[in-house]
């Protein structure tokens, strides 16, 4: 019995490892595989520039995960729990950061000892006693303009106060007394993911460095814009339940992105996907991204469904080692199968990745004016630069920079 117990605690510890090693994001491997395969769909006049810096934008392509233990904002980059916010095609949901703010931020007077919400998507939606009427977030200039340039983009830094009087001078609204009262602004929808709107902002940043012609800063956003862009292409990076646990099929994130590419990628997935093409319209171009990626999510739910009710349990996982560890896997036969039953998904999601990250560098170097990029192929990172990625890239191999569990 005692054995028995000792063997019990061993697997469960065992499984413990296993969750803190498997709990990356399209797996490393699929990231690097993405971000290289999308090199080679690009023109010559862009090739001068990613070609000799092929090997950086491969290695670099998980940094963003990586980031998320030097900065709070990073999780929320990977993902959007886009059901929490209405029904497929999610119509009402608005697709700039703007719009969302402008929607959902909770704006409060606070006086000494009372807050009062004075807006929020609770009180537009329950009462009409607000300061502008329900529905009035989309029609109001003032606003708009006040949420523009006061609130938009300091939103993601905690909550923001400022003296109640100044909003006078963007809203005419009476405050009693403004200048013994502040207002607070709290928005609660990054919680969430902010996926499609990062991607668009990280798109604008990467015309800028075109622009200027910054190697470095092209280097690193367009690096970046890959792991993005793999995420996007997840289909339970785009839901609340991102790994089956509403469902009862917890270990489901891995099991698609992780181990499926990693079995299969080689050589059985064709990455032939055609030149790079410019995209006419970028906003509508990411959402299309993340609302296809949610349509499957269904799919891939049943899909681990029917193979785990078809194979016996014996036959589901077997035990390798793995960065010195022993761990559990899913055996080739139930990785197969789940493949099958997905009608190749996970490789029609790959291709749609690399081809979509092609096209939003080539459209991104359009949009700046189409740069000459040979002269600036050569980057010289500083000392001190080598060695932050050096400790970014450090992180990678101790298995701890997904110690919280299969995350977003
Ligand atoms: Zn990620």
């Amino acid at each position: 019995m005692k054995i028995l117990l000792k063997i019990l605690i061993f697997f469960t510890l065992i499984s413990i490892f296993y969750g803190f090693i498997s709990g990356s994001e399209w797996g490393f491997f699929a990231h690097k595989r993405i971000n290289r395969m999308a090199v080679y769909i690009l023109p010559p006049e862009m090739m001068y520039f990613f070609k000799p810096n092929i090997e950086y934008i491969t290695e670099h392509a998980t940094d963003p995960d990586k980031l998320k233990f030097t900065n709070s904002q990073e999780g929320m980059r990977h993902f959007i729990d886009i059901d929490n916010w209405g029904e497929y095609p999610f119509e009402t949901l608005p697709r700039d950061w703007l719009g969302v703010v402008s929607k959902y931020a909770e704006i409060s007077i606070i006086d000494k000892d009372s807050t009062r919400l004075v807006f929020g998507p609770e009180i537009n939606i329950f009462k009409n006693d607000t300061l502008f009427g329900s529905g009035f977030f989309c029609l109001n200039k003032d606003y708009r303009n006040f949420i523009a340039k006061k609130i938009a983009y300091s939103i993601l830094t905690d909550k923001i106060e400022f003296p109640a009087d100044s909003l006078n001078e963007w809203i005419n609204i009476q405050i009693e007394n403004p200048q013994r009262k502040k207002i607070r602004v709290v928005e609660n929808f990054s919680q969430d993911g902010i996926l499609p709107y990062y991607i668009y902002e990280h798109y604008r940043s990467l015309v800028k460095a075109f622009q200027n012609k910054d190697p470095k800063r092209i280097l690193r956003l367009a690096t970046h814009m890959g792991h993005y862009i793999g995420d996007a292409h997840v289909p339970l990076h785009t839901t609340k339940n991102y790994n089956g646990q509403l469902t009862n099929q917890v270990g489901i994130h891995a099991f698609w992105e992780n181990s499926i590419p990693e079995l299969l990628c080689d050589p059985e997935f064709d990455f032939f996907v055609g030149k790079a093409e410019y995209i006419d319209n970028i906003r509508d171009f990411i959402w299309d991204i993340v609302i296809k990626s949610h349509s499957l999510k269904n799919d891939v739910l049943r899909a681990d469904s029917i193979v785990n009710s078809q194979i016996p349990d014996e036959k589901k996982y077997i035990f390798k080692e793995r960065n010195g560890i022993v761990v559990r896997s899913q055996s080739e036969i139930l990785i197969r199968a789940f493949d099958n039953e997905l009608k190749n998904m996970a490789e029609q999601r790959m291709r749609n990745a690399v081809k979509s990250l092609g096209d939003i560098w080539y459209t991104a170097w359009i949009d700046a004016g189409q740069p000459e990029l040979r002269n600036i192929s050569s980057v010289k990172w500083t000392e001190e630069e080598l060695i932050e990625q050096e400790i970014l890239l450090k992180n990678q191999g101790n298995g701890i920079q997904h110690g919280c569990g299969v995350e977003h």
